[in-house]
């Protein structure tokens, strides 16, 4: 039992914990040996000592009787929450050197939950990215392959958890940056309805799209984490209390309403689309009644999603300006000297491109015509998802259009956006969605999206589970 320790799920491993097999301190140092000997590269910080001495007490707590479903289970944050005391770079040069002086409340609540925080884990900067090879660390290598990336732009976080270096990480999703990594390493991940978790602390890309939001192995596992991180937060205005998530999921969808839209079922890879229609077949069989839905306005989603992004990035990522936070440029003449050279030293170029294209649809001649009508179109798409998901329980969907691709195989930004086609008119229209592992394509992972109405987290990962245990072979009640 203790040689695999750190493949359990959550459930398992504190089920471990307390029938006394293994100890929090001992599956902290195990995920630490396999940090240290990897080449994955999923890490931008570990934090080995603090881990160690929150483990102990985490072992104390167990053995007072005391401890929740996370107390002693180590966890990976992604690089742009911030962390106490702990280096947040949001892998950018820009922040390098930042290390934030308050914990995100997500962090907070984790920690208050007992959770151990293993490290932070590697993105695309500024969780601009589909690949995670906009880091200024280095690309991450996907453990299923290494010559392909692990998504992103949570790649990290989706990688550590499948290759066993921690058992669930946070990651953030504001066009699919959950989801498609998840995908892409066979494990769970969940974007969150728009304000179910707060965004205090998260390092804003585009705050009207962001979300943070579990990955983990399992869609138990998933709720879990999903518990310890939602509700209003007094310190993130937009944040709103959910309505009680279940106790656990059974997994049952017989008599649920799945909706599949046509439009989502163009534009992926034979492999990918063939394991989507296992999926559809699969939660026929388990007793679920499929529904044709129509989302009409899903070819405008991606144009829309990069308008709107890229115009909040621009205005959230002005005050890295070299004076406030972070890097400074060593030589400058003035203030404006100043500011230039420091945001054209320390921004990648796909940070620079999105803010180039953010100020521009922004700009007064063009607002109308790029900012003003992608937010009324977001208005049609918000409403589109309304009517379908009003006569169904879940809509069915791709995760993502192919599998992990090769490091390096992408080689114009256009073809990046695209492997976001199925995830971004879900935060367009603020849903929750969740991505399930089911089965494989050309020998990688494959995963599905369940996408939900507004606050029901629980019924979606209700059909994910469904789904989950069909794809391990087995029957869901
Ligand atoms: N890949 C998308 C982008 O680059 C989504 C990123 C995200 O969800 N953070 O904008």
């Amino acid at each position: 039992m203790k040689d695999d320790i750190t493949a359990l799920s959550i459930k398992a491993l504190t089920e471990a914990f307390d029938k006394r097999e293994v100890s929090s301190v001992e599956a902290t140092k195990a995920c630490l040996a396999r940090i240290k000997n990897s080449d994955l590269n999923n890490y931008i910080t570990v934090c080995e000592s603090e881990a160690l001495s929150c483990a102990e007490k985490a072992d104390e707590s167990r053995k007072n009787g005391e401890g929740g479903p996370l107390t002693g289970v180590p966890i990976a944050v992604k690089d742009n929450i911030s962390t106490e005391g702990v280096l947040t770079t949001c892998a950018s040069k820009f922040l390098q050197n930042y290390v934030p002086p308050f914990d995100a409340t997500v962090v907070e609540k984790l920690k208050k939950a007992g959770a151990v925080i293993i490290g932070k884990t590697n993105l695309d900067e500024f969780a601009m990215g589909s690949t995670n090879e906009n880091s200024a660390f280095g690309a991450v290598k996907n453990v299923k392959d290494k010559s392909r990336v692990p998504g992103g732009s949570s790649g990290g976080s989706a990688n550590a958890v499948a290759s066993f270096e921690a058992y669930a990480a946070l990651g953030s999703d504001t066009g699919g940056s959950i989801r498609q990594p998840a995908s892409y390493c066979g494990v769970v991940g969940l974007k969150p309805t728009y304000s179910a978790v707060s965004r205090y602390g998260l390092v804003a890309f585009a705050s009207s799209l962001d979300q943070i939001g579990p990955l983990a192995r399992t869609t138990d596992d998933a709720l879990t984490v999903l518990k310890a991180i939602v509700g209003r937060d007094s310190l993130d205005t937009t944040s709103a209390n959910a309505p009680a998530l279940p106790a656990a999921l059974d997994g049952n969808i017989k008599g649920k309403t799945i909706g599949v839209a046509e439009q989502f079922l163009t534009g992926a890879d034979k492999a990918v689309a063939a394991q989507f229609d296992k999926a559809i077949a699969a939660a026929e069989k388990l007793g679920a009644r499929i529904k044709k839905v129509s989302i009409s306005s899903f070819d405008a989603a991606l144009a829309v999603y990069y308008v709107i992004s890229s115009a909040e990035a621009a205005s959230n990522l002005s005050r890295y300006d070299g004076v406030k936070y972070g890097m400074r440029a060593d030589k400058f003449s003035d203030i404006a000297d100043l500011y230039t050279k420091s945001r054209t030293a320390y921004f990648g170029s796909e940070v620079k491109r999105r803010i180039m294209i953010g100020n521009y649809v922004l700009s007064s001649g063009y607002y109308d015509a790029y900012y003003l009508k992608a937010s009324k179109v977001r208005t049609v798409i918000m409403r589109e998802f309304d009517a379908a998901l009003s006569g169904c329980d879940g809509i069915l969907c791709p995760t993502a259009p192919t599998v992990a691709p090769k490091i390096g195989a992408q080689t114009t930004p256009a073809e990046t956006y695209l492997s976001d086609v199925y995830t971004v008119p879900v935060n367009i229209a603020g849903l929750p969605a969740v991505s399930v592992p089911f089965g494989e394509a050309d020998g990688l992972p494959v995963g599905v999206q369940v996408i939900g109405k507004a606050f029901d987290e629980g019924g979606i990962l209700n059909i994910a589970k469904a789904l989950e245990v069909s794809a391990k072979g087995g029957a869901a009640c």
